[in-house]
């Protein structure tokens, strides 16, 4: 296990450079002749080994010598001066994520269908991701070059799993051994470098809940504010993950875990001013208990992870509503649809619909599906499926259908299991609308 915990992380071929995916008309790029397909190599004799790179070493300077491969092999170098200001109008191509060397016992790729969508097997680890988009890393198999890289280039906030900082505890959930475990070091040297960091727990019940927790929560809050926020989220269990070590998360855990979290809070908020640990949205729904208001989540630190995201959600709705009632709706006797959703998110959604239907007339239906493509105790609205929404066909009513955006990948219409969207808004025969609450807002107000 070893050795294949240590390959996938430390061993990249790359080719070098940068590969350039776009050249804006306008731009310096284009006024040096950088096309599609080029590769930036060096930036004033540093190699440059992805955008983030680029970005590094470019800004701010006004003097620069570009070494360039071009697509068709010619090497250029490029001399350039430019106003401090001046951007080059070049899009990269996008980084590719380097791979996690742990084997946790809760991990999604184990939860996913044998067919699924090659992505949703990349187990990524990189802490530019991390910087970038928010995602999570344990730090157990970074190298030297990338520590170095986060306090150089100033990569902050970092996102961490911790999980447990019991080391037994963190090596078992990990599936490694407790040197590779132990980030002790290389937490301390991030944070005495100044980076900031934001970490996660996935609360596996029986294995780093009660004590556990406490412990790894209080370890975190002696480093506030450089670790600044702990997200607690549930594990989630699929039909396809059926390792025997973990168990269930049920309600009666989730009000559990509140009980015992909220005591926590309240010491945190007295010594810290602030919460520090956050519940994930999905404990407080499955416990049937309402989300706390928005004060509890101060500037909403790690709502991505689903911290804070129906509060928000829940402001932003009365934002709307208050705006509907200076703008009114046009044509209400038109908005009557059903808004499919998962089940989780389902009956917190319902009353602010309800609200909307009362005040404008409208006929909105609210329709919680269960996700039959992952199975388990998967209830969030993202991860629903084509198959998913055609066996709630019967329930689908009115004269369109409004689904979660986040059902669809992002630069294409096509779902989780390879349904198009066109394809089943034939099977359907309704009207589908993929909305972000974005979208959702403007549908109303057109
Ligand atoms: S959960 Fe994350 S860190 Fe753990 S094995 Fe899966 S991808 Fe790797």
């Amino acid at each position: 296990m070893y050795e294949f915990a240590v390959t996938p992380a430390v061993t990249s071929i790359r080719r070098r450079g940068v590969e350039i995916a776009g050249v804006e008309p306008e731009g310096l790029g284009h006024e040096l002749e950088l096309e599609s397909g080029d590769r930036i190599i060096k930036v004033n004799g540093r190699m440059v080994r992805d955008y983030l790179d680029f970005r590094f070493q470019t800004a701010g300077e006004t003097e620069l010598v570009l070494e360039v491969r071009k697509y068709t092999g010619e090497d250029w170098e490029l001399q350039i001066e430019r106003a401090e200001d001046e951007d080059f109008g070049i899009n990269f191509e996008q980084i590719v994520p380097r791979q996690c060397a742990n084997e946790c016992l809760f991990c999604f790729c184990k939860g996913n269908p044998a067919d699924a969508r090659p992505s949703l097997f990349v187990r990524d680890e990189d802490v530019r991701l991390s910087f970038l988009y928010g995602n999570y890393t344990t730090l157990t198999s970074i190298t030297e070059d990338e520590m170095r890289r986060i306090v150089e280039q100033r990569l902050t906030p970092q996102y961490v799993s911790v999980h447990a900082t019991d080391l037994s505890v963190r090596a078992y959930l990990l599936g490694i051994d407790e040197q590779r475990a132990d980030i002790s070091e290389k937490l301390r040297r991030l944070l005495d470098a100044g980076i900031d960091v934001h970490a996660q727990v996935v609360l596996c019940p029986g294995i780093n809940d009660g004590d556990v927790l406490r412990k790894t929560i209080d370890d975190l809050a002696a480093e506030f504010p450089r670790i600044s926020s702990v997200a607690i989220v549930p594990l989630g269990l699929t039909r396809y993950n059926t390792d025997k070590r973990l168990t269930a998360v049920t309600p009666e855990f989730c009000r559990q875990t509140i009980k015992e979290v909220s005591a926590i809070q309240r010491d945190l908020r007295a010594r810290l001013g602030t919460n520090f640990a956050f519940l994930g949205d999905e404990i407080y729904l499955r416990a049937g208990q309402k989300v706390p208001g928005r004060a509890h989540y101060g500037d909403y630190p790690q709502i991505e992870d689903g911290i804070g995201m129906v509060r928000s959600f829940k402001n932003e709705f009365d934002l709307l509503l208050r705006k509907l009632e200076r703008r009114g709706i046009k044509h209400p006797e038109e908005i009557d649809g059903t808004i499919v959703t998962g089940t989780l998110f389902a009956p917190a959604l319902q009353p602010m619909i309800d609200e909307l239907n009362r005040r404008f007339a409208t006929n909105l239906r609210v329709e919680g599906i269960e996700n039959h493509y992952f199975g388990g105790d998967v209830s969030v609205a993202g991860l629903l499926t084509g198959g998913d929404f055609l066996t709630a066909r019967e329930r689908i009513q009115g004269k369109f259908a409004i689904i979660p955006r986040t059902t669809l990948k992002s630069d294409e219409e096509i779902m989780l299991d390879g349904m198009k969207l066109e394809q089943l808004q034939e099977a359907l025969g309704i009207r589908l609308y993929p909305c972000d609450f974005k979208a959702f807002a403007q549908f109303l107000l057109n």
